[in-house]
């Protein structure tokens, strides 16, 4: 069975109200304005609310906040579709706020002649700045005492565009000295002659958000309204609207805590900053903790939604170790995706007793964990290339890998010993010369002999090269940065290019992932990969390490 939630305080609630007959079925929404792509955190809002649906046979709305006219939103609405449906899910429905800008004209009239609502002719800055404080009530509009006439007049006027953008807003009328300050009067229409996407110009005069949302559940039929922590404050007018709105179905507003993850960056306003200025390789850069970017990393759906599904959801903001995420990736990894090996700081080595234009090709398991994956056939000849640091002429003590006078086992293929360094003119080592054994070939059996280091290889012939770009954290949290912007905590190391090798066995498309031995899982990147360059994204080393840059 597929994993999802376990009980957790919001499904109890949800027992409960069925239960009592509140409701008779359950139906959520997810409610992105498409100011941005999604991020980890949405994760949570989504699988939330198609999860908590379908454990009640509900049904889930995708419904876009499009309270604010902008332009640019078709971008994001196509990345956040695309978002959810890679995620699994499907909507019932998709809709729009925009769908319901006349039924919520009609009750912010309705709200006016109830004489619960007004036309403010106070400037922005004069509206908050009359708004108090916690310890202080605010102070009321002197045009809070407009007739109700006056006011319908007056918003009328607002809709046919008599008064330029910022002259007049529609006000609540609730209580200037609400101990909770979203009820001091909040400002329920402004004016803004931006077109709008949906509606044109049809409208100058644009509902709130608080509003606007609980209105919109309302219209839908929701019955369990879940958002992030920060609307708890704002339940109560979110249940007057509904209330004085003389709504006929009244959903029920449950708050959780948000989830984020260290060492990166999730709000949009700061994601947004990063892709204009450029600072990374636009919404879907594999550092970048969006969906988009997740996916490009190698991330896969499921390591994503398991990982989200035992965060415990409760009533507080968590942020949760990056190394979490990283565990269920390498979990799903373990046993799915094949093994190779492929050397990313190449150093060659010429085998100088392998008879010359020979070729012979050795097994590889695929993955040496799941037997039935097979094996596969990788050339060896009388050049191959290792990892630079898998060779140290002066060795420290306990390394046990190449140097001079040593024998090391390549992993599929012989055992080899170095006899020789070869460097150029300012003393960089350009190759090495060793000697194999044939007796001592890999999987034969024959050989009695004993090396401690093993060393992985790729034929010098052939091979794929690769550009290979190793991640690190794209911010840096430590005790320096602590009370920094967090723009200002960018780690300049975050991404570092290498060319390397692979077997040219392997037949590498956009998005097929594999773990190099000894370096991680990889896939190959969907945007940049193509024929005749092939381009690996280190999705996460082996182990876990907390150390940044230095992983390099
Ligand atoms: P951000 O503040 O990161 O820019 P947002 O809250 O403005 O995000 P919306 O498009 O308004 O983003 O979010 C849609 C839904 O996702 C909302 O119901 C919101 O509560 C929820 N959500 C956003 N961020 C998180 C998060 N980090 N954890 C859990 N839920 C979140
Ligand atoms: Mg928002």
């Amino acid at each position: 069975m597929e994993k999802t939630y376990e009980s957790n305080f919001i499904s109890n609630i949800i027992d409960e109200d069925l239960k009592r007959g509140k409701y008779q079925e359950v139906i959520t929404r997810f409610p992105p304005e498409p100011n941005g792509y999604l991020h980890i955190g949405h994760i949570r809002a989504i699988t939330l609310d198609f999860e908590m649906a379908k454990r009640y046979n509900g049904k889930t709305n995708l419904r876009f906040d499009d309270t604010n006219p902008t332009k640019e939103d078709i971008e994001f609405v196509k990345g956040i579709k695309a978002d959810i449906k890679w995620l699994g899910y499907e909507w019932d429905n998709l809709y729009w706020a925009s769908n319901y800008f006349t039924e919520m004209y009609n009750r912010a009239v309705l709200l006016i002649k109830k004489g619960l609502a007004f036309v403010d002719d106070q400037t922005a800055e004069e509206i908050s700045a009359t708004r108090g404080t916690l310890t202080q009530p605010g102070i009321e509009s002197p045009y809070r005492t407009r007739s109700t006439e006056e006011n319908l007049a007056l918003f009328e006027a607002m809709k046919k565009r008599k008064f330029p953008e910022g002259a007049k807003v529609l006000r609540a009328k609730i209580d200037m000295a609400s101990p909770n300050i979203n009820l001091r009067d909040p400002v329920i229409y402004r004016i803004s002659y931006t077109p709008h996407h949906n509606t044109g110009d049809k409208w100058c005069i644009y509902p709130m958000y608080d509003f606007a949302h609980p209105l919109s559940d309302a219209i839908e039929g929701i019955t369990h309204s879940l958002c992030s922590l920060e609307f708890e404050d704002h339940r109560p007018l979110y249940d007057w609207f509904v209330r004085e709105c003389e709504m006929e179905k009244i959903p029920t507003q449950i708050e959780f805590g948000r989830l984020s993850i260290s060492n990166t960056i999730i709000s949009k306003r700061n994601l947004r900053k990063l892709v204009e200025d450029k600072l990374v390789d636009g919404w879907d850069d594999p550092r970048l903790a969006t969906l988009q970017g997740l996916r490009r990393r190698g991330y896969t759906k499921r390591a994503l939604k398991e990982f989200v599904f035992d965060t415990s959801i409760s009533k507080t903001n968590a942020v949760v170790d990056y190394q979490q995420l990283e565990h269920y990736i390498r979990e799903d990894l373990k046993l799915t995706s094949p093994r190779t090996m492929a050397v990313i700081r190449p150093l060659k080595v010429v085998i100088t007793n392998y008879p010359e234009g020979q070729v012979e090709y050795l097994e590889e398991a695929i993955n040496k964990e799941v037997p039935e994956m097979g094996t596969r056939k990788i050339a060896f000849s009388r050049e191959i290339y290792i990892e630079q640091d898998d060779f140290m002429e002066n060795p420290l003590p306990k390394y046990y890998r190449l140097y001079p006078g040593n024998e090391v086992r390549l992993a599929n293929a012989y055992f080899i010993k170095c006899n020789d360094v070869i460097k150029d003119e300012d003393g960089n080592i350009i190759e090495i010369h060793v000697t194999y054994d044939i007796e001592t070939k890999s999987g034969t059996g024959f050989n009695k002999r004993k090396v401690k280091g093993t060393i992985h290889w790729v034929d010098a012939k052939h091979n794929l090269p690769c550009e290979i770009r190793l991640y690190d954290h794209l911010t840096i949290e430590d005790e320096e940065t602590k009370n920094l912007p967090v723009l200002e905590k960018l780690n300049p190391h975050s991404l570092k290019i290498l060319h390397g090798y692979i077997s040219n066995s392997l037949v590498i498309k956009p998005d097929d992932k594999y773990q190099f031995m000894r370096h991680g899982y990889f896939v190959a990147d969907t945007k940049d990969t193509k024929a005749d360059n092939i381009v690996f994204n280190r999705i996460v080393p082996l182990k876990s390490s907390f150390k940044l840059i230095n992983d390099f």
